[in-house]
């Protein structure tokens, strides 16, 4: 029997939207971290949040990170230079993450960090910096293995699993459900998309937690279609198909207000109670822990 420990450090979609209306929910972009009761320790994205969660450790004690990037949007990477442990000597950290048709995972890293946008190189990091691409792979860290799967989003973007003792994690990050692009009906086609559906559905099935992409609600969805996102609704499908235990709403549209992220979740613990699903819900949070 293992315990994780789940921390929110930015849960917000596309761009940090601080003030009045986000103060309970938080307005920074994407990062959260998973811990291990035996020391292992995984970071998930670099947006905003990896600021806070670097500026709370105890900067005197040195540390070796594992950041996994789900995919290289702004939102997802734009913490990195100011992640305060990379400035001290002694420490190290490991990017993890999918290359693009253009770019590496240390190109990336690289190219944010140019003279032009931001005054110091990756290279004069003090902090021993290693990256590493990732397409679909398992791969084993301590006591945690991770497996990875594609997702559906303008850019290559992953999702994660974490297996740790008798518990499963799951981060997916940036994702819209498969659907026939062209919407032609094409039988061929529709059995495509449903069957990649199925493999995602598959990847989550019997998760303890499960932290995604619920940007949308379905009546904003038709407008936004191929953006790359998903509505709680199809979220909540998914995970209860598959007897997930607690799906924590994550990468919150920019627009939506602590009011309305209060409202949505009431509504549907409500009818996840009047269809007596078993099942947590969450609206992820920022510095809210959850144990498991
Ligand atoms: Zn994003
Ligand atoms: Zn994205």
């Amino acid at each position: 029997m293992g315990t994780l420990r789940l921390t929110f450090w930015g849960v917000r979609g596309s761009i940090p939207v601080p003030g009045q209306a986000t103060a309970k929910y938080g307005g920074n972009t994407s990062c959260l971290e998973l811990r291990s009761d035996r020391g292992d320790w995984i970071i998930f994205d670099a947006g905003t949040g990896l600021r806070t969660l670097g500026d709370s450790l105890d900067l005197s004690k040195k540390y070796s990170f594992h950041i996994m990037i789900s995919h290289p949007h702004w939102d997802h990477i734009d913490g990195f230079p100011f992640f305060t442990p990379v400035y001290i000597p002694g420490n190290s950290a490991t990017i993890y993450g999918p290359a693009t048709h253009e770019f590496t995972i240390a190109d990336i890293f690289g190219k944010q960090m140019r003279f032009t946008f931001f005054p110091v190189r990756t290279e004069e990091l003090v902090a021993a910096i290693d990256y590493r691409d990732l397409s679909e792979e398992r791969l084993v860290l301590g006591n945690f293995t991770v497996e990875t799967i594609k997702l559906n989003h303008p850019v290559d973007c992953l999702g994660y699993k974490v297996r740790y003792e008798d518990k499963v994690f799951v981060y997916l990050g940036d994702n819209e459900p498969y659907y026939n692009v062209y919407d032609d009906g094409d039988p061929e086609v529709d059995a495509t998309a449903e069957a990649m559906n199925r493999r995602l559905a598959d990847f989550v099935a019997g998760a303890d937690a499960l932290v995604t992409d619920c940007q949308y609600l379905p009546a904003e969805y038709e407008k936004k279609r191929g953006w790359g996102h998903s509505t709680v609704h199809h979220a909540l499908n998914m995970a209860a198909g598959g007897g997930v235990k607690r799906v924590f709403m994550f990468h919150h549209d920019p627009l939506r207000t602590d009011a309305e992220l209060d409202y949505i979740v009431e509504h549907y613990r409500a009818k996840i109670a009047e269809k007596g699903i078993n099942l947590h819900l969450f609206a992820a949070a920022e510095r809210q822990s959850y144990e498991f």
